[in-house]
């Protein structure tokens, strides 16, 4: 059977390509399935986390568009606090030359590329699954679900819908050259300028990136083209050249029925892997495509030891921060009276601690909401 794969990865965003690269440099038969022609645009602010860039085997140097070493977090006009590092914290891309470039690598290691390749069904055999597409049918042993957050491929194996799933809208923005020359200098963050979310202002080589995002969820409903608006005159921006508008949502929280049923493996956000506070997405679907190729290539081909050892990567390097984030989310975001009055007192300390997290140097603290709930009684941590 020329067409039979040992993996199928279905969706070539970072976490689809970089388990294709790790799974071909194990010498595993890998395919790689995208719906999309190649290069294809993402919604995404692209703000790149250094712990992502780390995780890389490869230098991306030439689809990065700026690096900051600051960032800058503000909390209304009374509160901001600028972390610095050596390194930088965040690294700008546009997606389309991202993914890509990670895709290209995977090619380069023997990975089969099919794109305009639209999965749309499965059928489980002992052995092997048929992928049904529109272009044709594969056959794989394995298949890695990395199709994002509306994750076509979990609904056909029988997941339920688990994930929280938060909106977001992003603008491609052209402001005048004063404008950008002034906000182009660094990256910022303006948390509450939309209920329950933040705001941010990410420059790209010739335009900024701006967005806005509700991260927890309440009865009221976001109005987010409204926050965005607003935003703009937190920004000083009176004058739009040109303007491109995206939305989409970001899974911010696990799927709680687990991530491997039948033979296929869930990976970035068709897993729920963002952050749940900051709602960065993309180093931990390059860490899920790392983790799942290590498991399988480790399992040597094994189904069942090849699901205990991604499990067993995943508890070790992501969910216990996205649990402990899940819930400083719900204090960071529900108590913004309470988070201020804290911040007041801790909040260049939080600060440098969400640049350890971004530089990969730590996670969320385990004991955190531990420690606040002694102090004060906080009925929502329980
Ligand atoms: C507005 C917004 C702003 C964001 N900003 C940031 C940010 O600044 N920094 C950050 O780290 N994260 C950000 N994120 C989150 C980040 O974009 C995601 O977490 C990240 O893209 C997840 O990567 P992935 O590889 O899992 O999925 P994706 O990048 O979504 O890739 C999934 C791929 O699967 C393909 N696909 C889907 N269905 C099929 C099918 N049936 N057949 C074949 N292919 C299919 C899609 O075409 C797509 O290419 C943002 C998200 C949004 C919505």
């Amino acid at each position: 059977m020329t067409n039979l794969f040992d993996v199928a990865i279905i969706g070539s965003g970072p976490a689809g390509a970089s388990a294709a690269y790790h799974l071909a440099n194990s010498g595993l038969k890998t395919v790689l399935i995208e719906k999309e022609k190649l290069p294809r645009y993402k919604t995404c602010g692209g703000g790149f986390v250094y712990r992502g860039l780390r995780d890389l085997p490869f230098s991306v140097e030439e689809v990065i568009d700026a690096e900051f070493n600051e960032v800058e977090i503000f909390f209304g006009k009374k509160l901001a606090f600028k972390t610095k590092r050596e390194k930088p914290i965040i690294s700008m891309v546009m997606r389309d030359r991202f993914d890509h470039l990670i895709v290209k690598k995977a090619e380069d290691l023997g990975v089969k590329i099919l794109q305009e390749t639209k999965v749309e069904d499965l059928n489980f055999e002992d052995d092997y699954t048929e992928i049904l597409t529109s272009t044709g049918s594969i056959k794989a042993k394995f298949i890695i679900a990395a199709d994002g957050a509306l994750s076509p491929t979990a609904k056909l194996t029988g997941w339920e819908e688990s994930r929280m799933m938060c909106p977001a809208l992003e603008y491609e923005v052209t402001v005048p050259t004063s404008d950008f020359e002034r906000l182009s200098k660094s990256v910022r963050f303006d948390i509450d300028v939309s209920p329950n979310g933040y705001g941010w202002c990410f420059p790209k080589k010739n335009h900024l990136s701006i967005g806005v995002g509700n991260f927890l969820k309440t009865k009221k409903k976001a109005n987010l083209k409204e926050d965005y608006k607003k935003y703009l005159t937190t920004l000083g921006i009176s004058t739009i050249l040109e303007e491109e508008a995206h939305g989409f949502i970001i899974p911010i929280s696990p799927r709680k029925e687990g991530f491997v049923k039948r033979n296929v493996f869930l990976i970035g956000d068709a897993a729920g892997f963002a952050d749940p506070i900051t709602a960065e997405g993309i180093s931990n679907a390059i860490a899920s495509g790392v983790l799942v190729a290590k498991a399988i290539a480790e399992s040597k081909m094994n189904l069942r030891e090849a699901k205990i050892l991604y499990q067993q990567k995943l508890e070790e390097r992501i969910l216990p921060e996205l649990e402990v984030g899940k819930k400083l989310s719900k204090l960071f975001y529900g108590q913004p009276t309470l988070r201020n009055l804290l911040l007041q007192k801790y909040g260049q300390r939080a600060a440098e601690y969400m640049t350890h997290i971004f530089m990969g140097d730590r996670t969320y603290p385990k004991d955190f909401y531990k420690k606040v709930k002694q102090k004060i009684n906080l009925p929502f941590f329980n």
